[in-house]
């Protein structure tokens, strides 16, 4: 089966989480660590980022066995970014304590000459300037994706507004849309959005599944209904980590491989949710993920 390389820019992160189970302090997460992990059980990654000196190295070994190319993660003077979050008793909201860029505000990504034949491109949650630059330095990519953050959303929207116009898949949260948009009804909303330059739009809800608007068609995945959740922390940098890895794995970006890659995502990020950081998400293997997906899909299938 073709499998093609999937190029990864994002955060690496500490991350202090204030969840319902408990406060869990000092853990390894960013968008491009679960995207990262939960791309590699499809193709070969590559992740481009910077971490500080207190960035733990086992954790940059441990996803080099993995199969992930960690020669673009930089290891800078300073220290790594980092994130306070709480969630909400039902985990359905979360609210942003605390944000440092700490090394990614001085951070000017450069990419190793083989990263920028990449074909497949995921623009991680970062700053969007950043996502720029990797995006001048790449060689005609075939699918380039973004993720991005209310963050950015509020305090870069200019520059965001660029990135839009470059990129062929857009993959944000039912909030993130509507704060894009400007406008709250979601049907609308991605209509908007779809007018700032991306061709197709995937927006996450949670436990309500996903949806994908492309110009003539839409469609929708359901979240795999989950027993325990323990933290949502990452599950959308993991979705987009395994849709665009199952897109590279088949080098292919048509309908219905995209359709299926979105089955590949709920089924991935609904595995990240049950274990808190990266716990779950580190240590799946490929039959795992398939019985899960096949589980997804009877969930909506009825039968003959
Ligand atoms: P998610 O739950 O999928 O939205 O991703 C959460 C992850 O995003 C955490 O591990 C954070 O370290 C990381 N993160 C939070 N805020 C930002 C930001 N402004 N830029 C980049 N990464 C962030």
């Amino acid at each position: 089966m073709p499998s093609s390389p999937l190029l990864i820019i994002g955060s690496m992160a500490f991350d202090d989480l204030d969840l319902p189970s408990g406060d869990a302090r000092d853990i390894v997460g960013g968008s491009a660590t679960y995207a990262g992990l939960a791309a590699s059980y499809f193709t070969q990654v590559r992740v481009v980022a910077v971490v500080g000196e207190d960035f733990p190295a086992h954790t940059l070994d441990d996803l080099g066995r993995r199969g992930v190319d960690v020669s673009g993660v930089e290891r800078a003077k300073g220290k790594t970014f980092r994130w306070w979050g709480r969630y909400a008793a039902d985990l359905t909201s979360r609210t942003t304590l605390d944000t440092q860029l700490n090394v990614f505000a001085d951070f000017k990504p450069k990419l190793p000459a083989s990263f920028a034949e990449s074909p497949y491109v995921l623009l991680g949650n970062i700053h969007p300037a950043l996502q720029l630059e990797v995006l001048a330095q790449m060689k005609r990519p075939k699918l380039v994706a973004a993720d991005t953050m209310n963050f950015w959303i509020s305090g870069e929207r200019k520059l965001l507004g660029q990135v839009l116009e470059k990129v062929d898949l857009l993959v944000v949260n039912d909030e993130e849309l509507r704060q894009l948009a400007e406008v709250h009804n979601l049907k609308r909303a991605a209509r908007a959005v779809l007018k700032m330059g991306p061709k197709r739009l995937i927006v996450k809800r949670g436990e309500y599944g996903a949806l994908l608007f492309e110009e003539g068609d839409s469609f929708f995945v359901p979240a795999y209904p989950l027993e325990d959740e323990v933290d949502p922390t990452g599950a959308g940098d993991s979705f987009a980590g395994a849709l665009l890895g199952y897109l590279a794995q088949r080098d292919n970006t048509d309908r219905s491989t995209l359709r299926q890659a979105l089955h590949t995502g709920a089924t991935v990020a609904s595995f990240c949710v049950e274990g808190v950081g990266t716990a779950r998400i580190a240590g799946l293997d490929a039959a795992t993920i398939r019985a899960r997906t096949v589980e997804l899909r009877s969930l909506v299938h009825p039968g003959d």
